[in-house]
């Protein structure tokens, strides 16, 4: 087998990326992070001042090279893996998102990686867009308070003080947003396999998208 492609979406918190990057881990395919790459677009933006909705603030963005590479991201050659996980990257990160030519540049960096191989890819809209194809496509959700719980202990964990009412708040919005934008809303794929994660272990559901590779690839 030289190519596979397991195409991970779901809302913000859901688990996509810790999953898909033990998955990766454990298999030996790549893991592509698509929501680190929209972070390293707000991250640039924000940098330089714009007004983040002005689709017509984006004209750099054919210029800008974003990489995401053994779970580092770099923007233009800088390794910018920490900053785009702060508080004002997160809250930004779904405007960018929303700019149709935002989205090209990001679609096609993402297919350009797909070519690699063996890849899992999480993000909002890779079994509906960038991989249709997919040869498994999964659909993360939890419910947002789980999600809110996960993402204060993940703080914690990192030393980063938190509120569970501001974040339940926040995961609240970017839902919202992320699911009714004009372009490639976050959407379940018609053959994507459902996997609520709202009362399941990380090892649980790292288990279960393993098994469903093995299924398709016929283990
Ligand atoms: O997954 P993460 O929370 O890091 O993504 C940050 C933001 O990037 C999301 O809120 C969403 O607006 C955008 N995104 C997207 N399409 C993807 C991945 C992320 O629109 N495939």
């Amino acid at each position: 087998m030289n190519n596979f492609v397991v195409a991970i979406d779901g809302p913000a918190g859901s688990g996509k990326s810790s999953v898909s990057k033990e998955v990766a881990k454990r298999l030996g395919f790549t893991h592509i992070d698509t929501g680190a790459m929209y972070r390293a677009v707000t991250l640039y933006a924000l940098r330089l001042g714009i007004d983040l909705d002005d689709e017509n603030a984006y004209s750099f963005i054919n210029d800008l090279s974003i990489i995401y590479k053994e779970g580092k991201t770099f923007l233009n050659g800088e390794d910018v893996s920490k900053e785009i996980r702060s508080q004002e990257v997160t809250n930004h990160a779904s405007q960018p998102a929303r700019i149709n030519a935002v989205r090209d540049r990001m679609v096609y960096f993402q297919r350009e990686s797909l070519k690699i191989g063996k890849v899992i890819m999480d993000g909002r809209d890779i079994g509906t867009v960038v991989a249709p194809n997919a040869d498994l496509k999964v659909f993360l959700t939890a419910s947002a308070e789980v999600r809110a719980e996960r993402r204060c202990k993940e703080n914690e964990l990192k030393g980063i003080e938190s509120n569970y009412d501001v974040i339940l708040k926040e995961i609240i919005e970017r839902d919202r947003k992320d699911s009714t934008r004009k372009i490639a809303p976050l959407k379940q794929a018609n053959d994507a396999i459902l996997v609520d994660t709202t009362n399941l272990s990380i090892e649980e559901v790292i288990n279960k998208i393993i098994d469903l590779i093995n299924e398709r690839l016929g283990k």
